[in-house]
C-alpha cells in the first residue's frame, strides 16, 4: 500500500511482488521516499531486496529511509547481503519504538503496536494543521491594503502596518485540521484502538477472515471484517478499507456485508485502486449524499474487482499446514467457486476460475500458516490521498510534483529483454560491480 502525498510517496510494507505491482501502477517506484514494515513476516517484507536492487540499477541517488519494528537494521542488512549489487544511495534504517511519533515536512507518523503473533506496529499517519482561513473582512478592518502583505499573513508571518504589529491570528481563522489515516496489519482487534484514533478520516485495517472463523482468525493474531467494522464505528473514522483478505475468498462479498451491517462507509479495495482521501472540512453532509451515490453505482464493480483481487493472491499449501490454518486460508477448488456473475455484469472481465499456479506454489519455508495474503494491497486516494491495493497514494492539494528523481520508466530486466539475445557475462559483472577481468 502507498501514500502519495506532500511530494512523496510512502510505502507500507513490501511483501514479495511489490516492485511488479508498482511497474503496473501509476505510481514511480523512484518516487518512493520512505518504506514501513509492519512486521517481519514474509508476505510483509519480502519484495524489499528486488526492489532496493532496482532503484539502484536505475541509478537512485536520494536517500531511502526504512522504518520498521525491532529487527528492522539486522533483516534489511542481511538482505542486502544476500546478492552481489552496488547501491548507488545511502539506506537509512530506523527502528520504530510503540508510540515514537516521527514528524516529516508537512506530516508526522507515529508507530503503535499491533497484536500480532510476532512484534507488529501499525503506523498513523497525521498531516499538519494547515493554517485557517484568510478573513478578509478583518483585513480590511485592520485597514490592511490587499497585496503581498495578505500572503505574508497568510504563511504565518508577522507584520507591521501603521506602526502596529499585525499577528496572522488577526486575519486568520482557526487552524485546519489535515487528514488522518490509520493503518492496522496484522492485528487481531485492539480493543483501545478506536480511543487512539478518534476522529480520523481513514482506518486502514485487515480482515483475514469472516465473523464465522472469529476464533481461529484471533487464534493466528488476525480480525474478522466484523471486529474491523466495529473498531471504525466506536472509533467515529468516516472510512474503512479492507485489507489482507483471506486468498480463500473468491467471493469477498460476505466480508463487506458483515463490515456494512456494523459500520456502512466499508469498502474493499482490490489491487492498484486507488482512492483519494478528502480534505477533513471536504466531509459535508453534502459530500456525504455524493459518496453516498457514488457508492451505489459502483457497488457491482466494486464487487467484482475486489474478487478479483482475492483470486489473484496466492495460498501456501504447506505440507505440514494444520487443520486450523488450513481452514483459514485455503483456498476453495475451483469448481467451488461462485459463480463471476458481479464481476461480468459490471463489464469487468471475468473471474478466472483457476488459481494461477504461480500463486499457488509458494514453497516458502518459515513463513507463517496464517501469513497467506499477498503483499499487493490496495491504495488510497483523496482530494490529496490516493489508497490502493498496491498502490495507496495521497496527494494533497498543496502537495508539490515528486522530485526531479521521478520515474524514469525502469531499465528492461535481463528477463525482460529479449530471450534471443545473448546474455553478455562481462557487462553482468561490471553491473553487480566485479571486475571481468580479475582471476
Ligand atoms: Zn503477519
Ligand atoms: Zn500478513
Amino acid at each position: 500500500m502507498a501514500l502519495k502525498t506532500h511530494g512523496e510517496i510512502l510505502l507500507f510494507d513490501c511483501g514479495e511482488g511489490t516492485q511488479r505491482q508498482l511497474m503496473r501502477s501509476s505510481l514511480s517506484f523512484m518516487g518512493i521516499t520512505k518504506i514501513f514494515i509492519t512486521h517481519f513476516h514474509g508476505d510483509h517484507y519480502l519484495g524489499l531486496a528486488g526492489l532496493l536492487q532496482t532503484m539502484a540499477l536505475n541509478g537512485r541517488t536520494k536517500d531511502l529511509e526504512i522504518f520498521g519494528p525491532k529487527g528492522t537494521e539486522q533483516l534489511v542488512t542481511i538482505l542486502e547481503r544476500i546478492s552481489y549489487y552496488s547501491r548507488t544511495y545511502d539506506l537509512v534504517l530506523h527502528e520504530m519504538r510503540e508510540n515514537q511519533r516521527e514528524q516529516f515536512e508537512g506530516y508526522s507518523v507515529t508507530a503503535i503496536r499491533l497484536d500480532h503473533s510476532i512484534p507488529t506496529l501499525g503506523y498513523l499517519f497525521e498531516e499538519d494543521d494547515r493554517p485557517g482561513k484568510f478573513d478578509m473582512n478583518a483585513a480590511r478592518v485592520l485597514g490592511i491594503p490587499p497585496g503581498p502583505l495578505y500572503a505574508k499573513l497568510q504563511n504565518g508571518e508577522e507584520i507591521v502596518w501603521n506602526e502596529k504589529v499585525i499577528e496572522p491570528a488577526m486575519v486568520l481563522g482557526p487552524p485546519r485540521p489535515g487528514r488522518k489515516i490509520a493503518i492496522a496489519m496484522d492485528t487481531k482487534p485492539i480493543l483501545k484502538l478506536p480511543e487512539r484514533i478518534k476522529d480520523f478520516d481513514i482506518l486502514i485495517h485487515e480482515a483475514t477472515a469472516d465473523r464465522t472463523l472469529e476464533n481461529k482468525a484471533n487464534k493466528f493474531g488476525h480480525s474478522t471484517a466484523a471486529q474491523a467494522a466495529t473498531i471504525a464505528k466506536e472509533a467515529l473514522v468516516k472510512r474503512l478499507y479492507l485489507i489482507h483478505i483471506s486468498p480463500r475468498y473468491r467471493d469477498p462479498r460476505p466480508l463487506i456485508n458483515e463490515a456494512r451491517e456494523i459500520f456502512e462507509e466499508t469498502y474493499l479495495p482490490s489491487d492498484l485502486d486507488e482512492f483519494e482521501i478528502p480534505l477533513p472540512e471536504s466531509w459535508k453532509e453534502d459530500d456525504k449524499l455524493w459518496v453516498v451515490a457514488e457508492k451505489e453505482a459502483e457497488e457491482g464493480e466494486e464487487v467484482a474487482e475486489a474478487a478479483e483481487a482475492t483470486v489473484s493472491e496466492g495460498v501456501p499449501t504447506e505440507a505440514d499446514e494444520t487443520a486450523d490454518a488450513t481452514e483459514l486460508y485455503d483456498v476453495p477448488a475451483p469448481e467451488e467457486a461462485p459463480p463471476a456473475v458481479p464481476a461480468e455484469a459490471a463489464g469487468e472481465p471475468p473471474i478466472p476460475t483457476e488459481v494461477p499456479a504461480e500463486a499457488v506454489a509458494n514453497p516458502g519455508e518459515e513463513e507463517e500458516l496464517e501469513e497467506i495474503v499477498p503483499e499487493p494491497e490496495p491504495a488510497i486516494t483523496a482530494e490529496g490521498i490516493t489508497l490502493g491495493a498496491v498502490a495507496a497514494a495521497m496527494e494533497s492539494k498543496t502537495s508539490r510534483k515528486t522530485s526531479e528523481e521521478e520515474p524514469k520508466d525502469p531499465e528492461p530486466t535481463n528477463e525482460e529483454a529479449s530471450e534471443d539475445e545473448e546474455f553478455d557475462l562481462e557487462a553482468a559483472m561490471k553491473e553487480v560491480g566485479l571486475d571481468p577481468g580479475a582471476e
